[in-house]
């Protein structure tokens, strides 16, 4: 960071900016907000569509402006603020002129490729950006990160796992590192047979037994590909070779990721599975928030189990390593044909296999190029839509359509 960061109080308030804040991370962040709303001022809050929740949060945090992506929802977004002095604005422009005010803050939790211009307008900043978004990182990692060296922005993790290696990694240097270890719940369908994830519906499948998140993520984990999202992530924030990050599967989610160093030694992160843990770490940095969730109870818990992942049940995880290892415009194809196979699948047009099909089929199908600028994110990001959708309609794929 270019100017020092100081911890958020009552004598020196942090200004924030939420984007997402109707999500699952963004109403975390506003709870946290609200357990201590003297030491934060909040700038400007973000959502796609819901109106109404918008502005409850804006309203809540005392927001200087709000911002609806769809800018038709404007009039009732409007509305909902009259008389509050909450300026309104909507599109995705304002979206990214919100992100780009300057303020100490920003969490970027807007879900998928969408949130990579607003994100990169608040790493533009080069104040303190928390990210959440990770299919940012993974959609256009090199770009960001050359974005987040020449601003000064500090990039602080909020994924549970890379801020549980964040939180490792604090008195170490890189060098004494021997490999990253990524801790994976292995989601609803850890222990199912092949049969029944052909058979898996969207409610199966978001259905997350430890964790309550996005529609999105909660698909994601359940085919693991949000571990191979996680692994080029961390490949990303942390400088670390794809063969160094290693996968394990722990069903009980309370050791968020290790990191493994030269002389034998592990560190880990644990906490409950609560994402306000790994928030508030963001949120506080470089100090730490007192904060009110219930905290972990190891004796209750009991024990820890840990497990090779199943490559051949999750073929997800195999996609990922290849297209960070194929590096180049891959991962950004990654990226996208999930997005596209994940809506397919919510919406009921394919099976649950199927979205790792779709997601193997276009990576197959087009020989990746460098990319350099946003706009060839973009253009990458656009094409292996349109080649997923076409994937969509060319059936049968691998799983049965309900
Ligand atoms: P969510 O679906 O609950 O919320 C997404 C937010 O993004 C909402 O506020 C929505 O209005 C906004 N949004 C959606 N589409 C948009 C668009 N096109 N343009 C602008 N805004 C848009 O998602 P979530 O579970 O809160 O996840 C948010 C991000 O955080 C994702 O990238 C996810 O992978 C990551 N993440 C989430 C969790 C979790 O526990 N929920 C954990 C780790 C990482
Ligand atoms: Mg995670």
């Amino acid at each position: 960071m270019r100017t020092e960061a100081f911890p958020p109080t009552e004598d020196r308030p942090r200004s924030v900016t939420i984007l997402g804040v109707t999500g699952s991370i963004g109403a975390s962040t506003v709870d946290l907000v609200l357990q201590a709303p003297a030491c934060y001022r909040v700038e400007a809050v973000t959502a796609q569509s819901r109106v109404d929740a918008l502005a409850e949060a804006a309203l809540a945090l005392r927001a200087r402006l709000a911002v609806i992506g769809e800018s038709g929802r404007l009039p009732d977004l409007r509305e909902r603020l009259a008389g509050s002095g909450i300026e309104a604005a909507g599109g995705a422009d304002a979206l990214v002129e919100a992100a780009a005010r300057p303020v100490d803050w920003t969490m970027a939790a807007i879900v998928g490729a969408a949130g990579l211009a607003p994100t990169m307008a608040a790493i533009g900043n080069g104040r303190m950006v928390a990210l959440a978004n990770k299919e940012c990182l993974v959609c256009a990692g090199p770009l960001l990160m050359r974005a987040v060296e020449a601003s000064g922005t500090a990039l602080l993790p909020v994924d549970s796992e890379h801020n549980a290696i964040f939180q490792c990694l604090a008195a170490a240097r890189l060098d004494e590192v021997d490999r990253l270890i990524l801790t994976a719940s292995g989601g609803p369908f850890r222990a199912a047979t092949l049969d029944a994830m052909r058979q898996a519906t969207p409610a199966e499948a978001v259905r997350h037994p430890n964790w309550r998140m996005g529609a999105k993520i909660s698909v994601d984990s359940a085919t693991l590909m949000n571990k191979g999202l996680e692994l080029i992530e961390a490949h990303h924030l942390f400088a670390m070779p794809e063969p160094l990050i290693e996968v394990l599967v722990h069903p009980q989610s309370v050791v968020h990721s290790l990191v493994a160093f030269k002389d034998g030694s592990l560190l880990a992160q644990l906490g409950p599975s609560d994402m306000r843990v790994p928030i508030a770490h963001a949120l506080g940095w470089p100090g730490r928030l007192r904060t009110d969730h219930p905290k972990l109870d190891l004796a209750a818990i009991a024990r820890l189990d840990f497990a090779p992942p199943d490559t051949g049940r999750f073929p997800a995880l195999a996609l990922a390593r290849a297209a960070l290892r194929q590096g180049g415009a891959a991962p950004t194809m990654l990226n996208a044909a999930n997005e596209v196979a994940v809506d397919a699948f919510l919406a009921g047009e394919i099976g649950f296999l199927d979205i790792a099909a779709v997601v193997g089929r276009v990576l197959d199908g087009e020989p990746p190029c460098r990319i350099d600028t946003l706009d060839a994110v973009l253009e990458v990001d656009a094409r292996a839509r349109a080649a997923a959708r076409r994937h969509l309609d060319h059936r049968p794929l691998v799983g049965t359509q309900r």
